[in-house]
């Protein structure tokens, strides 16, 4: 049984896989309280694995993103299983300060100890490093060993704002291309 936000069918718009069809299952709960989260994880209703398969297996994507909040906070042995047994690809974003279940085919850490106290990365190897940078505070890999580095500028509701950050993002990318931009495509094509 897990506790779940909402279930969705929709485009990737973040990262490596950005334009790509998925199924999203955000998850309740997360362990760390950022300062700019704008994401409504924090009510859930009670379902099971079977149910969760029965709504997303009709869907035609190939992948299923298992989002949050911090989805590790839960036991996601059986809806791994079940999401490969329909033949789909299981991904899943993680803040990095849980073990990742065995079984995920694409990892992206999007690590946040430069916001939080508590949010020290212990994961170490992952597909991809999403890190949000909100004009202050340093930029850095954690030592995660990822084969994509990218830096999402934050989307702080303030144009002005986030222009100026954007610039910082891309005036970093330039010395050092390591790393990459990763614009939240989905609210700029305004789908969820
Ligand atoms: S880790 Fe993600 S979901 Fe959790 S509080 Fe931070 S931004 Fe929100």
């Amino acid at each position: 049984m897990l506790s779940v936000n909402e279930i969705f069918y929709s485009i990737q718009g973040e990262g490596a896989n950005t334009g790509t069809a998925a199924t999203f299952i955000r998850l309740a709960g997360c362990n760390l309280r950022c300062p700019f989260c704008d994401t409504e994880h924090h009510s859930g209703v009670a379902m099971d694995e079977k149910t969760i398969i029965g709504q997303i297996e009709g869907h035609p994507g190939r992948w299923v993103v298992i989002t949050g909040g911090e989805p590790t906070l839960q036991n996601l042995d059986n809806l791994i299983d079940g999401i490969h047994k329909i033949g789909k690809k299981v991904a899943i974003e993680t803040n990095g300060t849980r073990p990742i279940p065995a079984g995920v085919d694409w990892v992206t850490v999007s690590p946040k100890a430069a916001f939080v106290a508590n949010g020290k990365v212990l994961v170490k190897k992952a597909d991809e490093v999403k890190l949000v940078f909100d004009g202050e505070h340093d930029i850095c890999d954690y030592g995660i060993e990822a084969s994509h580095y990218y830096l999402q500028p934050c989307d702080m509701g303030n144009q002005e704002q986030n222009m100026k950050i954007i610039g910082q993002c891309v005036a970093f990318i330039l010395q050092d291309p390591k790393w990459r931009l990763s614009l939240q495509v989905h609210k700029v094509i305004h789908v969820k």
